[in-house]
This record gives structure tokens, C-alpha cells and sequence, in this order.
């Protein structure tokens, strides 16, 4: 079964512009998630959804909006990379079962998704999609709860993993965030409506006060009567994404109620104290670079300047030149400012290194325009093992720093040096003493239990092996 991955929802309930609102948040909610979006909407007696491929300003049109009429709706925009880019797989997911009609999107990862679909379709059970959102539902319509928010209780008593989740049946919309609190989810206000978000981003561009963060294992009611919050859930240890910190979340979000600029800039400062190095000039990768170079110029003292600039009018696909260029891929997003770069000691500064293809393609470019040195300067610890509470990691054997040490990923890079963050570093930035965070992908602690994938594949998880 494929996992939901790197998505963002975003839900409204009481407002006369619900879709057209829900939209909007999942615009700012696009870097979550690129490959799919979708609204379902309800004016109290019916669901009406509009699910597509593709980028929200090309899954919806204003014709579109008008025919997902009502006043409250959630959305969702979905990014995976497990082959499954079909519509049968984008959400909000809708379904029709003996108590009505229900609506759910989902941002994270089951862990035990695959245990019990197996255990489910050995009963009969019949699953039109592949994605494990879609267990939920069928613990849902399988529960004898009367209530809507006792169904989706006793549901979540049996998964285990990471979820920040949106349902919508024609009377109200509950959100719940797992008790590990794995992925973000704020609350927040607009006139008399209630909003949800994975970002508050999505509250600042429609004009919705923050309120405040949904909390770990809350499930919160929202209906004509108001807003009610349960915590039905056994209490558990925090395990905050730290990743959403260093690259997922926007900058301008509050996420886990910090500022993520801040935070990122604050790793910035840290790195720069963890590995000076004297050199001429601070060069960020666009745009995940940004925060934490502008951290490492402001302690280091050496000036910041752009010497890379981005092409943001890049789609996915581009027809490349018959006879092929060399690292066109590379080049088409990013262009070196020969003026910063030539003869002059570069830091190149970058939230993260995955495989470290892009990376080494970058150090490349800024040579050929001239530099003397590159020194590569990381904001997070070295990524070692994938991620299965819904980051889209690549398997571990592609992670570079699962196989080689810090010195062999320098030259692998062509890099004259090359400092990580340390996770201590980290921790003290992020500010372990008021929260705990998830760490696997540098530690490979996982806190929920994740069964054994023998293909040492993130993916075997979910698929049948
Ligand atoms: P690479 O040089 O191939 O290791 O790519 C590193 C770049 O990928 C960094 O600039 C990161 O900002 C970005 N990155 C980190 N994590 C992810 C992720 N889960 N999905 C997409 N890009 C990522």
C-alpha cells in the first residue's frame, strides 16, 4: 500500500466562501504537496468534491469552485512518488457508507496500514485505492459508535503512525492530530467560521487569526453549536517532525507555535559557531538555503550575497535541447552570478543533503563560474535513514550519508569542506526543553514502531512484497 506523503489540508466550517476560502489555503499550502489537489464541500445535506492532477490553480477553475457550493469544505494536496500518480489516489478520499456520506484528507503516515488492510480484505473488505488513508474509512463504517467523533476515535484506537487528519460529513468537521503529533496542524479564526490548516500560512493569506496549535492526540468538533475538543487518546510522548523545522514547512509558517524563519535562522547562527570557515563570501541555495545563510552571515560576519538565482517559472517537465547539455536539469532551475562568485572563497549554505546529486551539480556550476574555494555548510545533521511518518525520503540505500562518513561525502561534493549541524546543535535550537522531537532520519530512533521491511526499502512497508 503506497503512503500518503508530504501533504498539506487545510479545512473551514461557517463561512459562505468555504471552497473558494479552502482554495486559496491550499494554494499557500502548495509546496506540501504538487502532484494532486482536491475540495469537498458540504451545505449541510450533501458532499460535492472536485478532486484533479496537477498544481491547485490547474485542478481548479472559478466554474469549478461554484459547483462545490456550501459553507464549510476541507482540501488536500498530495505529493507522492510511489508510481501511484493516479486520481484514484488523490484526496480529499469520499465515500458513501450506511451513515451518510464522509470526506477525509490526510497528511502523514500509518505504520500499520498494510497489517490490517490485509486483515480487513480477509473479511471481505473491498479497497478502491492504494492509499493507506483508506483504512481509516473502513474502520469508520465499521464502527458501531453513534457518533461521528467516536466512530473516528474508536477507528484511530487501532492505527498506529503519524496523522494530522480533516473529516467532513454533511453535519460537521472534525480535525485530530495523532498523540505523537508527528505532523502540524494549527486552529485558527475567520469572522465566525473555524479554520484548520497544516500551515498558518494558508490563515495569512485569507485573513484568519491564529488561534493555536491542534493539540497532539486532539480531536476537535466543529459543528453548528460550535467547537468542542476531546483527548480520548492514551498520552504519549511528543514526536514533533524536526524536519519541518529545517526544510518542509514555509518560513512565514508557525509551526509546533514557533516561527519557522526564526528557527531556521537561529541554525543558521548554530552552524556558523559549529564550523567557521574564513572565506570571502555566503552564497544560499535558493529558496530552502535562504534563512539559515542569512543565520551563518549574521554570526560569521562575512556578507551575504545572492549568488545563485532561481528561475520560479520552472514546471515540472521541459523539453530538453536534442543534443543534450550537461547538468540541464540543474541549470534550467539555477544560474550563477559570476560577479559574487569569481575569485572569491565561497560558502555555500543549504538546509539539507539527501543524495547529494543536486548538491554536487551546484558545486560544479559555482567552479566553473570562477570560485577559488567552496565550503559546503549543512543546517541539519547528516540524513541516515528514511522516513516513514510522512516525509518523502528516498530508501535508505540512496541516502548518501547512510553509506559514507562526512569526509567521503566532501569529495563526493568536490567541496574544499564540508560542516553538518550536529544534532545537539539542533536540539538546542529547536528548544528540546519545552518540546520533543522526531529525529529518525538523522538517528534512526523511530518512536512509533515501524515493522521490519526486508528489502531495507521505505516503500516495502506499504507495498505487497
Ligand atoms: P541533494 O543534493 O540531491 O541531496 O538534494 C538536496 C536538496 O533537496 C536540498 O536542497 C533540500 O532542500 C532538498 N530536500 C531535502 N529533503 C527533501 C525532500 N524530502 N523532498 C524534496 N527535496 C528535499
Amino acid at each position: 500500500m503506497e503512503p500518503v506523503e508530504k501533504c498539506g489540508i487545510f479545512g473551514i466550517f461557517g463561512h459562505l466562501e468555504a471552497s473558494n476560502l479552502t482554495y486559496l489555503g491550499l494554494y499557500s499550502l502548495q509546496h506540501r504537496g504538487q502532484e494532486s489537489a482536491g475540495i469537498v464541500s458540504s451545505d449541510g445535506s450533501i458532499l460535492y468534491s472536485h478532486r484533479g492532477m496537477g498544481l491547485v490553480s490547474e485542478v481548479f477553475t472559478r466554474n469549478i469552485i461554484d459547483r462545490i457550493p456550501g459553507d464549510r469544505a476541507i482540501g488536500h494536496v498530495r505529493y507522492s512518488t510511489a508510481g501511484a500518480s493516479h486520481i484514484k489516489n488523490a484526496q480529499p478520499f469520499v465515500v458513501e457508507y450506511a451513515r451518510g456520506s464522509l470526506a477525509v484528507a490526510h497528511n502523514g503516515n500509518l505504520t500499520n496500514a498494510s497489517r490490517i488492510r490485509d486483515e480487513l480484505e480477509a473479511y471481505g473488505s473491498i479497497f478502491q485505492s492504494t492509499m493507506d488513508t483508506e483504512v481509516i474509512i473502513h474502520l469508520i463504517a465499521q464502527s458501531r459508535e453513534r457518533s461521528l467523533a467516536d466512530r473516528v476515535v474508536a477507528a484511530l484506537q487501532q492505527v498506529q503512525g503519524a496523522y494530522s487528519l480533516l473529516f467532513l460529513n454533511e453535519e460537521e468537521l472534525i480535525a485530530v492530530r495523532d498523540p505523537n503529533g508527528f505532523r502540524p496542524l494549527a486552529l485558527g479564526k475567520l469572522d465566525d467560521a473555524y479554520v484548520v490548516a497544516s500551515e498558518t500560512c494558508a490563515f495569512d493569506l485569507i485573513g484568519a487569526t491564529y488561534l493555536r496549535e491542534v493539540e497532539p492526540g486532539e480531536v476537535l468538533i466543529i459543528n453548528e453549536r460550535g467547537l468542542e475538543s476531546m483527548r480520548p487518546f492514551e498520552k504519549t510522548t511528543n514526536s514533533l517532525c524536526v524536519f519541518e523545522f529545517i526544510y518542509f514547512a514555509r518560513p512565514d509558517s508557525v509551526v509546533f507555535d514557533r516561527s519557522v524563519y526564526s528557527v531556521r535562522l537561529e541554525l543558521g547562527r548554530q552552524l556558523a559557531r559549529e564550523h567557521p570557515v574564513e572565506a570571502d563570501v555566503v552564497v544560499p541555495i535558493p529558496d530552502s538555503g535562504f534563512p539559515a545563510s542569512i543565520g551563518y552571515a549574521m554570526e560569521s560576519g562575512i556578507p551575504l550575497e545572492l549568488g545563485l538565482i532561481r528561475n520560479h517559472y520552472v514546471g515540472r517537465t521541459f523539453i530538453e535541447p536534442e543534443k543534450s547539455i550537461r547538468h540541464f536539469g540543474v541549470k534550467i532551475k539555477l544560474n550563477p552570478v559570476k560577479d559574487v562568485i569569481k575569485g572569491k572563497r565561497v560558502i555555500l549554505v543549504d538546509d539539507s543533503i539527501v543524495r547529494a546529486t543536486t548538491g554536487r551539480k551546484i558545486v560544479k556550476m559555482i567552479r566553473n563560474a570562477g570560485a577559488d574555494e567552496v565550503h559546503a555548510r549543512i543546517s541539519s545533521p547528516p540524513i541516515t535513514d528514511p522516513c516513514f511518518y510522512g516525509i518523502d525520503t528516498p530508501l535508505r540505500k540512496e541516502l548518501i550519508a547512510a553509506s559514507h562518513k562526512v569526509d567521503e561525502i566532501c569529495t563526493y561534493l568536490t567541496t574544499d569542506s564540508l560542516g553538518y549541524l550536529s544534532e545537539e546543535g539542533l536540539r538546542e535550537c529547536v528548544g528540546e526543553d519545552h518540546q520533543t522531537f522526531c529525529y529518525a532520519c538523522f538517528t534512526g530512533d523511530y518512536p512509533v514502531p515501524i515493522p521490519a521491511y526486508p528489502e531495507d526499502t521505505q516503500m516495502a512497508l506499504f507495498e505487497k512484497i
